[in-house]
């Protein structure tokens, strides 16, 4: 690391989240400065094709002078404004009822935050509030997955089933539990099939919620399928049978589609991928491209109607954000998902992305490739030791190598424990995909090597 170089002043002063610190000090970081469609490039000038969108989030590519346009017209009409009690200004406005109109399933309201944690979060204090409105103080647990990713706050982090999120920062929080998580190629018994193991979940769910006592379990919230976990597409019937648990108990749905929403999976939210009718849905990320930091969810009737008819008891719902429903956030999020639709950007992630699936399946011939899985533009390579060695690695270890040699020969993917994430941006042409595909071929086999 040269002195005074962007990545020594980096290691000075810059303080990050997800790195062992005295190992960022030796090593340095990435410093990145352009981009340019699918791909980015660092300050050496170095190419990477994007295969994580950045953080599973840039859906139209990283030069979308449209973006920044948008952003600098609301800006200089009107840089900032709140929607604390009852303020509000055209973009929010205008993406509110966008966003009611594309919903899967009717919706009523849309809430705006700055990030999924805080989405999440917020969701959180309104199921409470909800339950305290109806005269039902006792019901407020929620079930989430393990595994499941919903973000970092303190309440966003208790949902998420990651130990890396609570170990050391004593969550998850009292009411919080997680169920299993259905990944069917590590969870799944000797002789279980995909639909018994799909059953097996459902009924874990539903001892989760006798053993809590079904009147104190207010939510359930899942990614429909879920990403930072380990990109985890749940056996066909999951969510059917999930569902039907759900319905018996009088518990809400929370679907975060931080990750799915806005064309990852196919279709423009993933619980229309899984058929999924959720009372509640998250969205960030895509929502904006992730050009500017911006988060909303959106409610049915059965939330809204009794915090709406009861806040004048119970008292104002006490609860928002300076930056939440941000002009500039929306007018971007507007023009994004503007372009999504012109550009058929969801068709694409449906075509291009069977097509990804399909090469990143043929690698399942390789030795160290067990279980390649994912739906139209999520997917996940998972690396294996070679047979007969398992106990010479630990976990996350192939995969971090198999990523760093990803990263040398020029495509940014990224590990969680040995599966190797690909989600690129939907505006990912066939040709970049082969690129992606052979790269991973060739990282492979020099791990391989390696070996
Ligand atoms: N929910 C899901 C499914 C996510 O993948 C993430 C982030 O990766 C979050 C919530 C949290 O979002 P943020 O990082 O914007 O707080």
């Amino acid at each position: 690391i040269l002195p005074n170089s962007a990545e020594a002043r980096d290691v000075a002063y810059h303080f990050h989240g997800y790195t062992n610190a005295r190992a960022h000090e030796e090593n340095g970081p990435v410093i990145m400065e352009t981009g340019k469609g699918v791909r980015v490039f660092d300050n050496n000038g170095k190419s990477y094709i994007e295969a994580m969108a950045g953080l599973w989030s840039v859906a139209v590519g990283f030069d979308e002078d449209r973006l920044a346009d948008a952003a600098y017209q609301q800006m200089c009409k009107l840089p900032f404004y709140h929607n604390f009690s009852h303020k509000s200004h055209g973009p929010v406005v205008d993406l509110a009822e966008k966003l009611i109109s594309m919903a899967p399933v009717p919706m009523s309201k849309v809430f705006f935050t700055n990030s999924g944690s805080e989405a999440n979060d917020t969701i959180i204090k309104l199921v409470w509030y909800r339950s305290n409105a109806m005269g039902k103080p006792e019901k407020k647990k929620i079930i989430s997955r393990l595994r499941g990713y919903h973000g970092v706050t303190a309440l966003s982090a208790s949902l998420t089933g990651l130990p890396n999120n609570h170990r050391s920062f004593d969550l998850p929080f009292e009411g919080i539990k997680h169920t299993t998580c259905p990944h069917y190629w590590k969870d799944g018994q000797d002789g279980e099939t995909e639909e018994e193991f799909a059953t097996r979940c459902a009924k874990d769910l539903d001892a989760m919620i006798q053993a809590e006592g079904p009147d104190t379990v207010a939510a359930f919230i899942a990614e429909p399928i879920m990403g930072a976990g380990g990109v985890v597409v749940p056996p066909t019937t999951y969510w059917e049978k999930i569902q039907a648990v759900l319905a018996e108990y009088d518990i809400l749905l929370i679907a975060d589609e931080v990750i799915c929403g806005f064309g990852r999976t196919g279709k423009m939210f993933g619980s229309e991928t899984y058929d999924i009718k959720p009372d509640i849905m998250t969205m960030s990320k895509q929502i904006t491209s992730s050009y500017i930091p911006f988060s909303a969810f959106m409610i049915n009737e059965r939330v809204y109607e009794p915090v709406a008819d009861e806040s004048n008891k119970i008292g104002v719902l006490g609860h928002g954000y300076t930056g939440g429903a941000h002009p500039v956030g929306a007018a971007v999020a507007l023009e994004n998902i503007k372009i999504i639709e012109e550009r058929n950007l969801v068709q694409n992630a449906a075509e291009t992305g069977a097509y990804m699936q399909e090469q990143l399946g043929a690698l399942l011939d390789h030795p160290l490739v067990g279980e390649v899985r994912g739906q139209a533009l999520i997917a996940a390579v998972e690396v294996v030791p070679p047979t007969g060695r398992e106990a010479e690695f630990n976990p996350g270890v192939l995969g971090g190598r198999l990523n760093a040699l990803m990263a040398e020969n020029g495509v940014i993917s990224r590990n969680m424990m040995d599966a190797l994430a690909f989600c690129p941006p939907l505006i990912i042409t066939r040709d970049e995909v082969d690129e992606v595909v052979d790269i991973l071929g060739r990282s492979l086999n020099q791990l391989d090597t390696e070996l």
